[in-house]
């Protein structure tokens, strides 16, 4: 048996469900319901209610998630999103696709999320929303974010889409802001075999106006008028139906995560690394595991070395990328700094014990041997 770890195990993920997908697609393989139909809205309501939401619309993607509920919204030409500096390039592109700027905002050197305080400085007379990143899977300070979007009159959206089951004092991701997107890519927390995405929300005429957009704009009910400029972004029901079946393991895996985090962080407790906080009242779905680390090059080659895979979530913030540099307008220095410090563990559900232990005990001799401490 091989002796490293791998970063994550989308195939252990895929052999859990197979029994179940391979009967439910032969069913759907007679039927040929390829697009909408049960499957889809069996699966949307399933969602809907592992959010706590009465609405879940599918969609293609996770960015297609974020861009739709900007568009039905009405946010676009002239207006400002607030984006966290530190997260996926999907959340400020959605952004441009809509037509709007973003408005880079930078994080918590504790949690590497959007905090309240950086939210308020932010805003500007233009500002229309925030979208709120639950990166890594861990839940930004959501009571306090909500009343300072409330304060300054804006809408406040939730980037889910590594936060899948995560909960802020006992509410889903997705749940508490005016809508939830999510990506069902593979890789994450709950994955298709494929592209997927969803938005969860409790407004109906905004869910209404998303079941429009995705399909051509087209008027409900009716398969010839149409009332808006929309596009295609419809959830596959292949798709539907393994996420349905992946659904019924969620939690379980969601805990194995969990307790595998939990490791990790009391292994680091001494320093000079340590996995990046929690607020309190998050109970973090870890999509990833992600710690600040002294020099990080020399430990990642040791991890390297044992066979321990690792990775940089991200290197390098959406603000330094190429086109998202003229929407940089004033100083970021945590999400710059950090960006140097920060590396992704191996993380996943079925990771064994032993694995776990062994990047515990490589990361602390590791640092040990470098003998640096975070800047
Ligand atoms: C994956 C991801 C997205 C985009 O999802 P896609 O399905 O890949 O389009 C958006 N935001 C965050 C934080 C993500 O991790």
């Amino acid at each position: 048996m091989s002796q490293g770890v791998p970063f994550t195990s989308v195939t252990a993920t895929t052999r859990e469900i197979r029994t179940a997908v391979d009967r439910a697609w032969a069913d759907l393989l007679n039927s040929s319901r390829f697009v909408g139909g049960d499957a889809v809205e069996e699966f949307e309501q399933a969602w809907a209610s592992y959010c706590g939401v009465p609405e879940a619309v599918g969609v293609g993607n996770g960015t297609d998630a974020l861009f739709l509920t900007l568009m039905a919204l009405g946010i676009g030409a002239g207006d400002e999103v607030i984006v966290p500096a530190n997260t996926f390039i999907a959340s400020a592109e959605a952004v441009v696709l809509a037509g709007a700027a973003p408005r880079f905002a930078d994080v918590s050197p504790d949690t590497l999320l959007l905090t309240p305080e950086q939210l308020q400085a932010a805003v500007t007379p233009r500002t229309a929303a925030v979208i709120v990143v639950h990166l890594y899977g861990q839940m930004a300070a959501m009571d306090a974010l909500q009343r300072a979007a409330d304060q300054a009159g804006i809408v406040l959206i939730e980037d889910a889409a590594q936060a899948h089951g995560a909960s802020w004092r006992g509410r889903r991701a997705g749940s508490i802001g005016r809508a939830g997107c999510f990506s069902f890519y593979p890789a994450k927390n709950l994955g298709a075999f494929g592209d997927a995405g969803a938005v969860v929300t409790a407004d109906t005429a905004l869910a209404d106006r998303i079941r429009s957009l995705r399909d051509h704009g087209r008027t409900r009910f009716s398969r010839y008028q149409h009332e808006f400029v929309g596009t295609n972004s419809r959830l596959d029901a292949l798709q539907a139906l393994v996420l349905t079946a992946k659904l019924t393991r969620l939690d379980t895996w969601t805990k194995a995560r969990q307790s595998i985090a939990a490791r990790y962080r009391e292994a680091f407790e001494d320093g000079p690394a340590r996995l990046v906080a929690e607020e309190p009242g998050s109970r973090g779905a870890y999509h990833l595991a992600v710690a600040l680390v002294p020099d990080r090059a020399e430990v990642r080659r040791q991890l390297a070395a044992a066979g321990i895979e690792t990775q940089i979530h991200y290197p390098v913030p959406c603000h330094r990328q190429a086109p998202y540099r003229r929407f940089a307008v004033c100083p970021l220095p945590v999400a710059e700094r950090t960006a140097g410090q920060i590396l992704s563990l191996p993380m996943f559900p079925q990771m064994a014990g032993r694995q776990a232990t062994l990047v515990c005990e490589t990361m602390r001799n590791a640092l040990a041997a470098t003998g640096s401490r975070l800047g």
